[in-house]
């Protein structure tokens, strides 16, 4: 390798197998669109774990024709998750990992159930959270494996069953996998901008069950201790946790208690959602939380707290900018803008990007509405993520050799 040359400057060689990925993609937007209409037109929601079932075996199969040995991770609730890695046999191979859930938010008695296209849109449950991810996972392999690549990348990919419910069962392996990796994408519906996401909020979410003591309201007041008075007050001092300088929410989403209007009530029940941009953001949040459910004001009641930070937050660092600006450098080399976004909301790549692996996401088709039954992506847009992943992995060794 010329030294003096620019390092963000792809070789002839590079662009020539650019544009042999480009080619070879352009021509498989029909094929990837059947995939995808195959996965949607599946139901993999929580209540549906033979959906789920399928779609990793369609999954695995494809995995198994580009050289990948697949396991199977069962659990005891019923979740099973697809692991698929091909190590390479070069010992300076780049070891990426691949992350996207074949579960959705939409369950099997949903209306919101099949796939259906209009030009270029695409509307379905999952088509971009994170269905569209999955097939654009397998389109920039094939791409790859086209122009004789996939060999030169160490490859980890989790396809998981339960990110929707916040990932309980398969956050232990994607830790796990992600330890010795040196890049992570994620495959996310990509921003209705186009843009992807270079940092993720921590999520916490707890459920406090408030106990009292019950009495009749108007003969013995003085016998009970009210639940709800107590909640009441308890979610204003934890609404009081957020700290909007630093990004902090505290959200009391749900509270429900008492029975009816003459007794005074025994049970109030608070759910919390918090959001953190840092990890000392999240241990003051959830102490200083936990601390006020024991300071409860309305004598003679009590306060369980449920629940965790569920995502560690994903924060920006010098190594995971260093890969957005290369996949910007690429997205520019092939024509295109890339935006890229800090976000609240939480995914699979909280865990390889709160442990410092360099981590993109929203990789997926750019579309928007997911968790809505106007949830929809644009097709062409299978193709274009595809070649920017591709081709930016394809660059990425050498960019990293030549700063080292
Ligand atoms: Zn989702």
């Amino acid at each position: 390798m010329n030294h003096d040359e620019d390092p963000r400057q792809p070789t002839h060689e590079q662009r020539m197998e650019g544009s042999r990925i480009i080619n070879w993609l352009d021509e498989q937007e029909d094929g990837l669109i059947t995939q995808l209409r195959g996965y949607v037109d599946t139901n993999s929601g929580l209540d549906n774990p033979t959906g789920r079932g399928e779609i990793l075996d369609d999954l695995q199969k494809r995995y198994e024709q580009l050289g990948f040995v697949c396991r199977r991770l069962r659990h005891e609730q019923g979740f099973v998750h697809l692991i698929a890695a091909r190590p390479s046999t070069k010992p300076d191979a780049t070891k990426v990992m691949l992350l996207g859930h074949v579960d959705t938010v939409f369950n099997s008695d949903s209306v919101f159930l099949t796939f259906q296209r209009e030009g270029d849109w695409a509307s379905g449950p999952g088509v971009g959270d994170m269905k569209g991810g999955l097939v654009v996972t397998q389109a920039l392999l094939g791409g790859l494996k086209q122009v004789g690549r996939l060999g030169d990348f160490d490859w980890v990919v989790v396809h998981n069953s339960d990110e929707e419910i916040g990932s309980p069962t398969s956050r232990e392996v994607i830790e796990r996998l992600a330890a010795d990796r040196d890049v992570c994408l994620g495959f996310e519906i990509g921003r209705k901008s186009g843009a992807v996401v270079r940092s993720r909020a921590g999520v916490g979410a707890f459920f406090i069950n408030v106990r009292g003591r019950a009495a009749h309201a108007g003969m013995d007041p003085h016998l009970g201790a009210s639940a709800i008075v107590s909640a009441a007050e308890l979610a204003q001092r934890i609404a009081a946790l957020a700290n909007p300088s630093l990004q902090t929410s505290v959200n009391i989403g749900k509270i429900t208690g008492g029975e009816r209007r003459n007794i005074v009530p025994d049970a109030c029940k608070l759910e919390v959602d918090v959001r953190v941009r840092s990890a000392d953001e999240a241990t003051r949040v959830e102490q200083a939380l936990r601390a006020a459910c024991e300071e409860l004001v309305v004598p003679g009641t009590t306060a369980e707290v449920f629940g965790h930070m569920s995502r560690p937050p994903w924060q920006r660092t010098p190594a995971s900018d260093r890969l957005v600006h290369h996949f910007q450098d690429v997205a520019r080399d092939l024509g295109v803008t890339l935006e890229a976004e800090d976000t609240g909301g939480g995914a699979d790549t909280n865990f390889a990007g709160s442990m410092g692996i360099p981590t993109i996401d929203a990789l997926g088709p750019v579309g928007q509405g997911a968790h809505t039954h106007d949830e929809r992506i644009k097709l062409h847009s299978l193709i274009t993520r595809a070649k920017l992943c591709a081709i930016a992995l394809l660059r990425w060794e050498k960019a990293d050799r030549a700063e080292a």
